[in-house]
């Protein structure tokens, strides 16, 4: 009898984590699974659902907040503007980019500049407006001079950047460029190398290409970033 009420009390309480983990799947995915920082807004609601954490309703606005008037890196000290992301909260299709440039530190918006303008082109050929997707960087705040984004500043922004994709849980991320793909795929590997097919970031589909600023630069490798949108435009023409 002790061992049967044993037994029962062990399956109960595996139901209980199980259910607890299928609501929490998407926190579980970026905050469980490799990733060490747990999300300090993720509300616990101890009177409901039998004491279990409701489930994790963090939105951008929430992530917007916290992230404040950001002082936790020395980019703070030269910007204009935080460079948060814009677009579609609810997108099957997320751009990652590096950093603010001049522009858009001076106008608080992503991809305004010239590199902004190849990749508003190169959503329309894609059959969308930049209002259908979701558009933000590694890093919120600009490096003085453009200059490569620095290691504790990448370490200081990307938490909110995971939560903003958290959030957003698109179907599709196209990281673009080194920064952005090496960042959120944990690799040192070249951006030649990783481009071209999917990569798994937390379960989805990470597609890693050259940066539009790179395409001013390189024209020639417009060919390879097509190739590798009509592979996300495929992605995302497929049933989910
Ligand atoms: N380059 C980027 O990586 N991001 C921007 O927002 C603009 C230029």
């Amino acid at each position: 009898m002790r061992d049967e009420l044993k037994e029962l009390t062990g399956a109960l309480k595996n139901h209980i984590v199980s259910e607890k983990e299928s609501r929490n799947g998407l926190y579980s995915r970026f905050f469980i699974e490799g990733k060490s920082d747990t999300p300090s807004s993720v509300p616990v609601d101890a009177g409901a659902n039998g004491g279990m954490p409701a489930v994790p309703a963090v939105t951008l606005e929430d992530i917007e907040k916290e992230l404040g008037d950001c002082k936790r890196c020395k980019l703070h000290d030269k910007r204009h503007h935080i460079v948060f992301g814009e677009g579609s909260p609810t997108s099957d299709l997320v751009f990652v980019g590096e950093a603010p440039g001049r522009d858009e530190d001076m106008q608080g918006k992503p991809f305004v500049g010239r590199a902004g303008q190849l990749l508003t082109d190169i959503i329309k050929a894609m059959g969308m407006e930049r209002k259908d997707v979701y558009i933000c960087n590694i890093l919120k705040c600009r490096p003085p001079e453009n200059r490569n984004p620095e290691p504790d500043e990448i370490a200081a922004c990307e938490p909110f950047l995971i939560k903003q994709l958290e959030a957003l849980n698109p179907r599709v991320i196209c990281a673009m460029g080194k920064f952005a793909a090496q960042t959120l795929l944990k690799t040192g590997t070249a951006i030649s190398a990783l481009r071209g097919r999917f990569h798994s970031y937390h379960g989805i589909q990470l597609m890693p290409t050259y940066h539009p600023a790179y395409l001013l630069r390189n024209p020639g490798a417009k060919k390879q970033v097509w190739q590798d949108v009509q592979i996300i435009m495929e992605a995302l023409k497929r049933v989910s």
